[in-house]
Formats: structure tokens, C-alpha cells, sequence
């Protein structure tokens, strides 16, 4: 290695790499003893030419004392983090090596004792919620706004004012204190999935005298401390200081690996202390990550956010740059080809951003304005939302900005499939649209690869080709469902049938309006299931029963209830909209969502959607004398005494 070179690398990684030439001999672990232990039968030899010498050579154990400490944070390891710490803008950064999963559980542990209220994104991932039910929190919840084109909505200013926090913890019935509804941690998921951006520094005012603690969920968004566009929007921008208010002390928490270059499940943590009295003892979080870390770290990831980390120092801009150029680009050759479709009076993808003819990287020109029919959802000015340039939601036809539905539409899941077999992934799909991120990875041959595949896809389905030419294997695979001279159209058009006649627009646009019943904390409910105390009923029969699972669709892992809450006995909009799933599944295989926290069963030839419910909340009565705070167990409402219009009871 040159002078110059080692100048270029950053600590940990240059240290590993050095280390790893030396070829030493190690008496530890791992067992592969630098691949020499995958020489003995051909996967092992094949596996290791795969992947390559340095990868074994750099596979060490964490006795290597010249490497510092990963879990103490010292050495070319703590070095690492102090220098993204700077770069990201942060006072402290940790390094976590499970993803944004644990990292978001590491503030928790910090921050959230038993009982403390957490103001929580309804739309948050699910290892917040995972956190909640492990720190045994009381949950009250960020409610977002309906939006009509079946993305999430994004959460107003009215949802934080100390007004609407006050009522939430007024009707909370696990609060006891209701006189000073401090919230402990407050979590907002920034961007949300669809790429809506908050004014962060307005959250964090607004916030700042109703919560200890504030964390902005940046898994997607990493980038926003190396580009103008975001200026002011994200967890780490600089704190506007203003008379009499006390900033919280911000955590954000980053998958590096998703939108910037580190291998998966490599995430960051940053944290800055905030401006009033109360300061987070960093030791609390050292702490917080042991609990959390293996004690085996794996260097080569570690090094991959060291590197990340420098690639941003030196070229974040350029970077983020070029991905807006290029999402932007493709924004509008996409509209573009639009507009000559509509002029032959035929169908295009309409990628959803305002309708300007230019759209450039000034902030201004993406605000979502309230009143403008695009955004799909009833903003407000105060609210300051932005779309970000580099998450493309593609809409395909079938769905009016007020959420009713057209007579002719293309479901989403059909144009999936369609991109699959051409390899083309996009990150998550909604029943009328689809998200494409352009990473700083994303090239332009891959965006032109993209629109070669809608174009594709656009002649496929004008033509009406037969299935048995653009799916095959799905023809194969179910042919009671699937007849090989069916064309694609018709096969679009009896889904959006399906769907049109169900509803599911409405259904899924109002998903959220309206929160379950939180009959059980949610960690409660989840020892229900440790004591064995629970049982599987058919959908059918869910009504008025309390959810034991998290159970979300997947992508994007948001729940749709939670641990704990109770269906509506009526039915509602969750079991509407799980119903009308399951349905779909039975009509249409090979285009099924995957669900977490559902047990799908094939019975009859149908499948059968079972949801684990709690037997009777009485019974749960086992740890309640660990939780004094709680209200006593009377006070529980037992399913009987659910109000129940179908006689759905429990069935023990
Ligand atoms: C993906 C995701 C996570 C989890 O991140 P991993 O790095 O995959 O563990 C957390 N929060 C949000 C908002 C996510 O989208």
C-alpha cells in the first residue's frame, strides 16, 4: 500500500486490511481459520473461491487486539465512528451490525423504561414496535393522513401539537399520570416509505418541550445530511436555535445499507444531545448496544460503513447529486412519454410528483401544497412536506386522486410480475403503484433498462398477449386459474374487477383512520403467547377479538394492528382489508401479499387466513402483579363483554 493510498482509506478499514496481509497465525476463532477449514469438500472450496481470499482473511475474531474495540468503541473501530459521527453530522455515532432493526431497539433501551409513554408513528416499522413490546411501553400513536392513492399518508404538525398530545394521553387508559404527559421517546418515520420528507427542525420545535427524546426512523435517508435539497429536514441538520425553546436530544437511526453503500444489515446510529437540562449519559447507550451486539462482530460489514462513511465525506455531494439528476431525469421521461400517450388517447404509468413541466432540485417545486390534487392527501401549509426526487412512485391506472376508481385499471401486482421476469425489482408495490429508489448505485443504463421493461410491458398488455407467453409458469402452476390463451389485459382487467367491486381503495385509504381498541399493552398481549394462552381463528371469526401478532403486509412492514389491540367488532377496515387479501389470494395465486403474523392455511382448497387471538384477557393475569402501575386487572374488559354483532365470542 502507497502512502497516497493509505491517506485514502479510512481507520478501521485500512487497519483491517493491513492486518489481513499479515496472514497471522490465529488460535481463535472463527473456525474457518482464514478459509483454510473451507478446503475440505468441493461447496466449501467453491464457497470460498466465490467469495474470495480477503473476505476469510478479514473474517477475524475480536481478540485481535490491533483492530480496537468494536464493542468498547476504541481503537481504529471507535476512530471509525468518531469520523462519521463528523461526517454525518452527529455528536456520537455507533456502528450497528443488525440493521436499522436494532438500532431503532438500542434507543429504545436507552431511553424507555417500563411505563413510560412513546409518541409513536402509526406508520413506523416494525422493530419500533418490536422495541415497545420489549421495553413494555404504553404506546399512543401519530396518526398520518388518509391518501388516496394507497400509499401511507404522512403525519401533520396537528398530530404533535402539545394539544393532540395532551388528548392522547387523556385517552390512553394506561396512563396514570395524566396531569404531566411527558412523553419519554417521541418516533417519526422520516422519509415515510412513499419518500414524503418532514421539516424536521419544525418537528423538532414543535416537539421539544412535550418529549425527553426524539427519533427521526431515517432508514431510507441516509443521504440527507450531503445534499442542500434536504437542508433542515433531518434528524443531524443543525438545531435552529430559538429564545426559550429547548431542543430534545435527537437520535437518528440509518440503514447505510439502503440507500448508501454498506452491505446489508449494516446500519448507524447517530445522537446529539439536546439543548435543555437533561442530557442523555452517553454510557447509557454504550450500554443499550451491548445488550444488543453479538460479541462477534463481523469486521468486513464493520468496514463497509467505514468506507460508506467515506465515500460521503469525499463524494457525498457528487453523489446525491448526480442520483437527483437521474431521478429526475427519469421522472421526466416518464411524464413525457405520458403526454404523447394521452395526445394517441392511450395509457401511461404516471410517476406521481406535481405537475410542472421541469422539475429541478429547488425544494420549492416538490412541496406537497395543500389543495393540489397530486399529492392524494389533505396536507396543510403549516405541515412544510416534501417529496423526495430519489423515491419514484410510479401510479398505474385505475385509481383517481380521490381514491374512487376507474372503470379500466392495471393492478400493480400484475406489472410486478411482470418486471420480475425481466429481473427488474422494484422495492415495494401498492395495489395501483410501484416504488423505484435510485440509490447513488442506480446508473443510467438501469433506468433505461426500466422503461425499456414498462414499455415492454405497456405492448404486452395493448396487444393482449396470452399468458402462456408472458407468464408461463404461472399458466403451469395454476391452470384452473390461469387459461394460456387468457391475455394480459383480461387478466388486468379481472383482478381491477375484483378489486373495483371490493373496494379496496377505500378500504385501504381509510386503514388508518381510525385505531383499534388497545385492549392489552402490547408487551402483555405478547406474554399471552409466552404463556401459551392464545389461540388461531379463522378471519371470519376475528371480529372483536384482541390481536396477540403485529400483522402488517410485507413490503413495507407497516402494522395494520398491533400486539394487544382488538378488532373492531363490527369489522372494520383491518379485517375488511385482510378479508378482501385473502379473497384476492384465492382468486388470483401467484399474485398473493405476504403478510407477517398471519398463518395461512390451505383447507378445502382454499386458503384460510388464521389470526392468533388471546383466549380471555382474564387469563392473562399471570405478570400483572410485576406491573403495579398498570390499572387492576377488573378493569380489563374480557371478550365476552365485547359488544359482538355476529356472536363471534371466544372459543376456549
Ligand atoms: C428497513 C427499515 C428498518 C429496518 O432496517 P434494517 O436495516 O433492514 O434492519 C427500520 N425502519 C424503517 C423505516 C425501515 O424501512
Amino acid at each position: 500500500m502507497n502512502e497516497n493510498e493509505t491517506e485514502k482509506l479510512p481507520p478501521f478499514y485500512k487497519t483491517l486490511k493491513n492486518y489481513a496481509r499479515k496472514k497471522a497465525a490465529l488460535w481463535s476463532t472463527p473456525g474457518h481459520a482464514s478459509g483454510r477449514g473451507m478446503q475440505a469438500t468441493p461447496a466449501g472450496k467453491d464457497f470460498y473461491e466465490f467469495y474470495g481470499r480477503n473476505l476469510f482473511l478479514s473474517d477475524l475474531s475480536s481478540s485481535v487486539a490491533d483492530l480496537g474495540s468494536i464493542l468498547e468503541h476504541e481503537g481504529p473501530a471507535g476512530e471509525a465512528e468518531r469520523q462519521a459521527a463528523e461526517i454525518f453530522g452527529a455528536q456520537t455515532t455507533f456502528f450497528v451490525l443488525n440493521g436499522t432493526s436494532t438500532a431503532n431497539k438500542i434507543v429504545f433501551f436507552a431511553t424507555v423504561a417500563p411505563n413510560d409513554v412513546v409518541l409513536v408513528d402509526r406508520n413506523c416499522h416494525k422493530s419500533i414496535m418490536h422495541a415497545i413490546i420489549m421495553n413494555e411501553a404504553i404506546p399512543i400513536y401519530l396518526r398520518p393522513k388518509p391518501s388516496s392513492y394507497g400509499l401511507l399518508g404522512p403525519i401533520s404538525l396537528e398530530e404533535m401539537t402539545p394539544q393532540a398530545v395532551k388528548e392522547k394521553v387523556q385517552q390512553s387508559k394506561w396512563v396514570r399520570n395524566k396531569k404531566a404527559p411527558k412523553v419519554q421517546l417521541a418516533v417519526l418515520t422520516n422519509s415515510t416509505y412513499d419518500g414524503v420528507i418532514y421539516n424536521a427542525d419544525k418537528v423538532k420545535s414543535l416537539l421539544a418541550n412535550q418529549t425527553h427524546f426524539l427519533l427521526f426512523d431515517e432508514a431510507w435517508f441516509a443521504y440527507a445530511a450531503f445534499h442542500p435539497f434536504y437542508d433542515g429536514r433531518y434528524a443531524m441538520s443543525p438545531f435552529q436555535k430559538k429564545r426559550g425553546v429547548h431542543m430534545p436530544a435527537v437520535f437518528a437511526t440509518q440503514s447505510t445499507h439502503k440507500m448508501l453503500l454498506a452491505f446489508s444489515q449494516g446500519s448507524m446510529l447517530h445522537f446529539k444531545q439536546g439543548t435543555g437540562k437533561q442530557e442523555l449519559d452517553p454510557q447509557g447507550l454504550v450500554e443499550a448496544n451491548l445488550m444488543h451486539a453479538s460479541t462477534s462482530p463481523f469486521y468486513p460489514l464493520f468496514a463497509s460503513l467505514d468506507v460508506s462513511a467515506r465515500i460521503m465525506r469525499d463524494r457525498g455531494y457528487e453523489l446525491i447529486n448526480k442520483a437527483l439528476d437521474q431521478a429526475i431525469r427519469f421522472r421526466h421521461v416518464v411524464r413525457l412519454a405520458g403526454e404523447r400517450y394521452r395526445k394517441s388517447g392511450t395509457w401511461w404509468f404516471t410517476p406521481w410528483q406535481p405537475p410542472r413541466k421541469r422539475l429541478e432540485k429547488d425544494p420549492a417545486q416538490w412541496k406537497m401544497q395543500p389543495g393540489a390534487s397530486w399529492t392524494g392527501t389533505a396536507v396543510n401549509e403549516e405541515d412544510d412536506l416534501l417529496l423526495d426526487p430519489l423515491k419514484v412512485t410510479l401510479l398505474t391506472p385505475g385509481v383517481r386522486a380521490d381514491a374512487s376508481m376507474e372503470e379500466e385499471g392495471i393492478p400493480a401486482a400484475v406489472v410486478r410480475k411482470f418486471l420480475e421476469r425481466k429481473n427488474i425489482v422494484p422495492e415495494k408495490i401498492g395495489f395501483y403503484n410501484l416504488l423505484f429508489l435510485f440509490a447513488p448505485g442506480v446508473s443510467i443504463d438501469r433506468s433505461r433498462e426500466l422503461l425499456q421493461a414498462l414499455h415492454a410491458f405497456k405492448t404486452a398488455y395493448d396487444e393482449n398477449e396470452p399468458l402462456q407467453d408472458v407468464f408461463p409458469d404461472l399458466v403451469a402452476q395454476h391452470p384452473d386459474f390461469y387459461r394460456p390463451e387468457e391475455g394480459l389485459k383480461d387478466l388486468c382487467a379481472r383482478l381491477h374487477r375484483f378489486l373495483k367491486k371490493r373496494q379496496i381503495m377505500k378500504t385501504v385509504s381509510s386503514l388508518y383512520s381510525t385505531l383499534p381498541e388497545q385492549a392489552l399493552l402490547p408487551h402483555k398481549a405478547y406474554y399471552g403467547l409466552v404463556e401459551g394462552k392464545t389461540e388461531y381463528v379463522p378471519l371470519g371469526e376475528a371480529a372483536g377479538r384482541v390481536s396477540v401478532f403485529m400483522i402488517l403486509p410485507y413490503p413495507p412492514g407497516v402494522p395494520l394492528i398491533m400486539p394487544g389491540e382488538r378488532f373492531p367488532s363490527e369489522g372494520g377496515e383491518i379485517l375488511g382489508f385482510l378479508q378482501i387479501s385473502q379473497d384476492f389470494d384465492n382468486l388470483f395465486p401467484g399474485f398473493e401479499t405476504e403478510f407477517h403474523g398471519i398463518k395461512k392455511v390451505y383447507e378445502n382448497g382454499q386458503t384460510v387466513y388464521m389470526i392468533n387471538c388471546l383466549k380471555k384477557i382474564k387469563d392473562i393475569s399471570f405478570r400483572m402483579d410485576r406491573h403495579p402501575s398498570a390499572p387492576p386487572e377488573e378493569t380489563l374488559e374480557t371478550p365476552e363483554q365485547a359488544p359482538s354483532s355476529n356472536g363471534a365470542g371466544p372459543a376456549d
